[in-house]
């Protein structure tokens, strides 16, 4: 068997990889599509120490970092489901089984979508999911922001002090985020917040952003707004189906981890979006994916003292 197995080839999992490699461990990745959601991203500023990247460059820097070392490096795969014993075992969607001693998970995880007529095609175009990544981009600009709750209102409050105008749309009767971020969000002068909205549409020019549509969920009367930026915070879903009933998750179905990347699950870490672990973005899977590794070299060590 591997000493450790890691599930997914993000910078979480990358990050792990190498750590591993680096104790002498005999290691391994499955990942799907390697790079992860780095991927789907245009421009990157914010890893520190990198001015600007982008996201094919940086999935590939990863993986030149990965083979520096000799991890064994399993692409196209999917693991369906993970029996813990000593070895686990992972099953793969080729029917094939892997073994190792220790397994850390660094499936990440993707944004929830509105699914409605231009949403797809002008997605880095003007539709953005992330706040922290995407907000300097519109300096000055009117942007609108899907979703009250929680990371729905905190975006429009960091996004008030960067863009030019924020308009919050809700589809409840209320905003859901606690009472606290509300009264902040309410206190903010360039922020409207529209409720009962339905967004139904991204309005585009064939290049970029210019518009929203959106209808009233009770009088259904139609409106449109205009915006250059659509920030998209519904809910961030983790890839976790394939664990569940193995490993304790939370309510928003991310596993649960300690400081170490521990999960409920002796010998199992976890690593990056998937978990609870919060703040969701690059650099933080970065440093989530050493810990776990570390925190898994640590458990090999204790578990094979004599
Ligand atoms: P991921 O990057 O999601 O990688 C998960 C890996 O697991 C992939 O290799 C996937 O194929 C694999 N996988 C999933 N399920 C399985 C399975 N069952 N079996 C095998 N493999 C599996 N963050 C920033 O810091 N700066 C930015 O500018 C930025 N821009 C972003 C723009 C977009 C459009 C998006 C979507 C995200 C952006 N983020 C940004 C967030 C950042 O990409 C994530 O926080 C980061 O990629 C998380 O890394 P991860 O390794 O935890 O997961």
């Amino acid at each position: 068997p591997f000493d450790m197995l890691i599930v997914g080839g993000g910078p979480a999992g990358a990050s792990a990889a190498i750590y591993a490699a680096r104790k002498g461990l005999d290691t391994g990745i499955v990942a799907e599509r390697f790079g992860g959601q780095v991927m789907d991203t245009l421009a990157i500023e914010n890893l520190i120490s990198v001015v600007e990247t982008d996201g094919p460059k940086l999935a590939a820097a990863l993986e030149q970092h990965v083979r520096a070392y000799p991890v064994e490096l399993i692409k196209h795969e999917r693991v369906e489901s993970i029996t813990p014993g000593s070895p686990f075992e992972l099953r793969l969607a080729s029917g094939a089984t892997l073994r190792a001693k220790s397994v850390v998970l660094a499936t990440g995880a993707r944004w929830r979508d509105m699914n409605v007529p231009g949403e797809a095609e002008y997605r880095t175009k003007g539709v953005t999911y992330c706040p922290h990544c995407d907000g300097p981009l519109f300096k000055g600009k009117r942007v609108a922001v899907i979703g009250g709750g929680n990371s729905g209102v905190e975006a429009a409050i960091d996004l008030a002090g960067v863009v030019g105008h924020v308009t919050l749309l809700e589809i409840a009767p209320a905003l859901r985020a606690d009472a606290v971020l509300v009264r902040k969000l309410k206190s903010m002068p360039n922020v409207e917040i529209i409720t009962r909205a339905r967004t139904t549409e991204v309005v585009g020019d064939g290049q970029k952003v210019v518009g929203l549509r959106w209808a009233h969920t009770e009088t259904k009367e139609q409106n449109q707004i205009e915006v250059e930026g659509v920030f998209v915070q519904i809910g961030l879903l983790p890839n976790t189906r394939f664990i569940k009933g193995t490993v304790e998750l939370n309510g928003l179905g991310e596993v649960v981890v300690n400081d170490r990347g521990q999960t409920s699950v002796p010998g199992l870490f976890a690593a990056g979006d998937m978990t609870t672990t919060p703040f969701k973005q690059i650099v933080v899977a970065l440093g989530d994916g050493a810990k776990a590794a570390l925190g898994a070299f640590e458990h090999l060590i204790r578990a094979t003292a004599p």
